[in-house]
């Protein structure tokens, strides 16, 4: 897991920029028609038809967010279009294009960025997203990588985080904290092999929450599930920061509080199992872990029935009226109140 698999090594610099845009960029293929022209000019061409155009771009860096000592280049590139095609269905769109700018330093020959094209390459193709441009240059200093997801919706769908109401329902997709335990593994097992590089981990039990970790899944899904219930969410945003900072942002922008009750949050064995092995509490983990990349939206209380024992979703809460604050019920029915603090401030506890 930990060494490094790059047998083959081409310096960048005997390419030259052109000749490794080229290169990483021929196995691209557009498979939108608004993608009018991708790359090979100034400037892409998107056709913007008549709906409204979303846009939304995440920067990487590498010992800042990414750590190249577990996580392959092949999944770095996968997750990093994830990050962004997130956002745009949290907005009730779909993503068309991306465009994909790197700054690599000379550690870094053309084998290594072909993995990394790889898995961008990947999440285009099972994503249906075009690459349509970018940019290359050198850094000083390890690996850099922005990406930005061009998508679209029509008005009426689109789903903002400033919409919702009062006695809403506030459901969450899929189940939280695993990302974040993974990274705990990876983490601890990265130690292991600093003391004894001949000591081969084992992963059995952490499976899952490696993989929701090193190869996440934006939630594509969720707006044609939704759709096929009946169901338009009246707010909505991914869940990239952990639930409790979503959820504040969601609360903050629609002038209205919230309860979310601890018994309702969606937990993977494994991450109740991993919780109890590392001494972590489960519900902390969960409210703050961060990296999901699940939805987390508000439905009027009226589509209750549509959406309960619906294995997609979790009821994890309401909204409540602004004066009455965010609050977590505990499972003994104690109210507190909420902390929003992402994943990095649980870091550094
Ligand atoms: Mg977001």
């Amino acid at each position: 897991m930990l060494e490094d698999k790059n047998t083959q090594k081409t310096s960048l610099a005997e390419l030259g920029e052109f000749g490794l845009i080229n290169h990483i960029t021929k196995y691209f293929k557009l498979q939108n028609p608004s993608s009018i022209k991708g790359i090979g000019d100034d400037a892409a061409v998107i056709d913007a038809s008549e709906k409204q155009t979303l846009v939304t771009t995440d920067l990487l860096i590498e010992g800042v967010h990414f750590d190249l000592s577990y996580m392959p280049l092949k999944h770095l590139g996968y997750k990093a279009v994830m990050i962004n095609l997130s956002d745009v269905y949290a907005m009730n769109g779909v993503a068309e294009q991306i465009t994909v700018s790197i700054a690599v330093s000379n550690r870094f020959p053309l084998e290594a960025i072909e993995e990394l094209y790889a898995g961008i390459q990947l999440a285009c193709e099972t994503y249906q997203v075009d690459l349509i441009g970018g940019d290359t240059t050198s850094s000083t200093k390890g690996m850099l990588i922005s990406i930005t997801a061009i998508g679209k919706a029509a008005k009426e769908d689109i789903v903002y985080r400033n919409t919702a109401k009062e006695t809403d329902l506030i459901v969450v997709s899929g189940d939280l904290g695993a990302a974040y335990l993974g990274l705990q593994v990876l983490e601890r097992e990265k130690q292991v092999f600093k003391v004894d590089p001949n000591n081969q981990p084992d992963l059995d039990n952490y499976t899952y929450l490696i993989e929701r970790q090193l190869k996440p899944e934006a939630r594509k899904d969720i707006a044609a599930l939704l759709k096929e219930l009946d169901i338009k969410p009246t707010s909505m945003i991914d869940i990239s920061d952990g639930l409790s900072s979503e959820v504040m942002h969601i609360c903050s922008q629609s002038k209205v509080g919230c309860k979310i009750y601890e018994d309702k949050l969606p937990l993977d064995p494994q991450v109740i199992s991993t919780c109890e092995e590392f001494e972590l509490d489960s519900t902390m983990v969960a409210l703050s872990g961060g990296e999901d990349y699940e939805l987390l939206f508000t439905v009027p209380i009226a589509d209750f029935d549509k959406i309960k024992g619906n294995p997609n979703f979790s009821v994890v809460g309401h909204i409540t009226a602004e004066n009455q604050g965010l609050n977590l019920v505990t499972r003994a029915g104690q109210e507190i109140a909420l902390k929003a603090q992402g994943w990095n401030a649980l870091k550094d506890n």
